[in-house]
């Protein structure tokens, strides 16, 4: 029987984590590995690093918690204020909570009760992509387009109307260009057929994720998108939980194309791992509208409290300080370089695409046709144990969006150095060796 009680998932047993220091993690039998996917996409200052340490043993010996009704504490004042002119000023009002989902739930709550506040009561709708993830509760479930996750929900999510985002590996139109009007011609058809007048928000992700593995929508998608809501009278909700805080190389992904949301929900960076901490950012009229009727019928109990907001105090300052972000573009580049290299080798990688320090591999059977490994193969849990045996983490996926099949998310702690960048894609590539011998 199976000693553990814990029920995560299935599948063969996991080495024990003994100690972790920078990019590197070592389990209990010595072995190391390179924490090539940041955890979760979530440890994006490395392991062990003794200022986020000093600033948390800080915080906890003056008080570790307080609820955000009964005291206002100095960290969540000065971690707001620091995500506002992260910002530029352009998002107002910070709501924390304590993970991606929350983060989301929060800001689908919020569009909903503006419009309610607002005069608006119909609005009750939301337009998501297909594919997408959005988080596990059952809200931010209801607008991810991701079939096995949804599936067993469906009728119990409030759901919402998925549509098509670009897709400018797979697509068969004319060019890029065309290809991004006619996903945009059948958006705004769905939405008419859907009748505008009762969509609260879309929600997307600015760079897809783990569901996307990292496709990008591109500055022309993302502008008419802004566009169609301000027609539409909805809000923008970007998704920036693994966006968000640096990974692309601008603290926020929308920074890179221009294109300012109503509505911004950020998470895993923001606590770099050392403490679960997620925040909405908002537009203040918005926020004053939801104030005005009465307050925000929302809320978590640990949701800004003095310790998590401490430690991603502590992980923007570094973050600043360091200058992290020039060293998300400058490692960004040799990491593109490194994997566009593997794909010239390797006949079944497909694609290779990203932004800073967000990058996705998508595995193809047939790089002619790009037609997917058959699903049973599994071929993205494959890769991602051999690369594990060649001692390098990488963030498996599969895109179950009835095309696209195979992917794995390369994205490394943002402090990796150019070193490590370099181990990295050696130990990368001796796992994609050992891949192709299996497949000839
Ligand atoms: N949104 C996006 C884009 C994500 O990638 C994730 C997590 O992977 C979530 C939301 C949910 O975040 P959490 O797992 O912290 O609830």
């Amino acid at each position: 029987m199976d000693p553990s009680p814990l029920f995560y998932q299935a599948g063969p047993a996991l080495p024990e984590v003994s100690h972790a220091r920078g990019v590197y993690l070592w389990d209990e039998a010595g072995r190391e590995y390179l924490d090539g996917c940041s955890g979760a996409i979530s440890c994006n200052l490395g392991h062990g690093r003794p200022d986020i340490r000093d600033a948390m043993l800080a915080q906890l010996d003056r008080v570790a918690f307080t609820y955000r009704t009964q005291f206002e504490n100095a960290p969540a004042v000065a971690l707001a204020k620091a995500l506002v002119g992260l910002t530029h000023d352009q998002l107002q009002k910070v709501f924390f909570v304590s993970s991606g989902s929350e983060a989301v739930e929060s800001a689908l709550k919020l569009a909903r009760q503006y419009f309610v506040a607002s005069g608006e009561p119909e609005r009750r709708r939301f337009v998501s992509l297909r594919p997408s993830y959005h988080g596990s509760t059952l809200g931010a479930l209801g607008v991810t387009g991701y079939q096995p996750l949804e599936a067993p929900f469906t009728d119990i999510t409030i759901g919402s109307l998925k549509v098509a985002g670009p897709d400018f590996y797979r697509h068969a139109d004319a060019d890029d260009t065309l290809h991004v009007e006619r996903i945009l011609a059948e958006t705004r058809a769905a939405m008419e057929a859907a009748d505008p007048d009762t969509i609260a928000a879309f929600i997307l992700e600015p760079v897809g994720g783990a569901s996307t593995g990292a496709r990008m929508l591109g500055q022309a998608y993302l502008e008419r998108i802004r566009a169609l809501c301000d027609e539409f009278g909805c809000l923008l909700i970007l998704d920036e939980v693994l966006t968000g805080v640096g990974r692309t190389g601008t603290w926020f992904a929308y920074q890179h194309y221009g294109v300012t949301p109503d509505l911004l929900a950020t998470a895993k960076g923001l606590g770099a791992g050392y403490y679960p901490v997620g925040a909405v950012l908002a537009r203040a009229d918005i926020v004053e509208a939801v104030m005005g009727s009465g307050g925000f019928q929302h809320g978590h109990t640990y949701a800004g409290n003095p310790l998590a907001c401490a430690t991603a105090l502590a992980v923007v300052e570094a973050i600043q300080r360091e200058g992290v972000l020039s060293n998300v573009a400058a490692r960004g580049c040799e990491l593109e370089a490194g994997l566009e290299a593997l794909k010239a080798r390797f006949a079944w990688v497909g694609d290779v695409r990203g932004l800073g320090l967000l990058w996705g591999v998508e595995l193809v059977a047939d790089s002619d046709t790009k037609a997917p490994f058959p699903a049973e193969q599994n071929r993205f849990a494959r890769i991602t144990a051999l690369a594990k045996e060649e001692g390098l983490l990488i963030y498996p996926r599969r895109t179950l969006d009835g095309v696209a099949g195979d992917h794995f998310l390369v994205t490394p702690p943002l402090t990796i150095d150019a070193a490590d960048t370099a181990e990295l894609l050696a130990r990368l590539e001796r796992a994609m060796v050992r891949f192709d011998h299996e497949l000839s």
